[in-house]
């Protein structure tokens, strides 16, 4: 199973995605744990995404891909994948289908975690508590927010249109989201 998770910061991609990837038997890839993991190590790219992400701004197409396509073409000539926080725009969505119909690694399926404005904001502050993300601060949640609605929340037309979209209620706890995610794949 091939399968992309978008939502919007704080609406639980994270959390889901490592649960549901292990209840499958497919691999799960998070963009943002991917990029955090190059900036702690300080690499060239990690140094070339560090104030992006910082400020919450999306950090440039070819890097994330470059980063991410290898993964995802090896995940999925083995047992599937589970993307999350991957595509964040229309135009990585493009890009991305044109490289893996190729590889025959395109989605078969891509939920979307639906959760109030309100909800997240409580959400991401409570992690901030916990985990201490550089990006969980008031100011660049705002923004991250709005990168969303602006960049990210068009692939929710997209990949309707294409019929692969379900939307699940994320509004729930971790456990009931977890089984609708289930249930909504298992509706095909
Ligand atoms: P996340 O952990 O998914 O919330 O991502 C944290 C940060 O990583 C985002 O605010 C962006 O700066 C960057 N990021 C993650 N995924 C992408 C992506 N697909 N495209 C561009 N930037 C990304």
């Amino acid at each position: 199973m091939r399968l992309l998770l978008i939502g919007p910061p704080g609406s639980g991609k994270g959390t889901q995605g490592a649960r549901l990837a292990a209840r499958l038997g497919i691999e799960h890839i998070a963009a943002g744990d991917l990029l955090r993991a190059e900036v702690k190590a300080e690499t060239p790219l990690g140094r070339q995404v560090t104030a992006l992400m910082q400020r919450g701004d999306l950090v440039p197409d070819e890097v994330i891909l470059s980063l991410l396509l290898p993964k995802v073409l090896a995940a999925a000539e083995a047992n599937g994948y589970l993307l999350d926080g991957f595509p964040r725009s229309v135009d990585q969505a493009v890009e991305a289908r044109k490289l893996a119909e190729q590889a025959g690694a395109s989605p078969d399926h891509v939920i979307y975690l639906d959760v109030p404005r309100e909800e997240l904001m409580r959400r991401i502050l409570a992690r901030a508590e916990i985990e201490g993300r550089a990006d969980d601060n008031p100011e660049t949640v705002a923004n991250r927010l709005k990168v969303f609605e602006e960049a990210t929340h068009p692939l929710v037309d997209y990949y309707r249109e294409r019929g692969l979209l379900r939307v699940v209620d994320a509004n729930q706890d971790q456990d009931a989201v977890t089984e609708a995610i289930l249930g909504a794949l298992d509706a095909e």
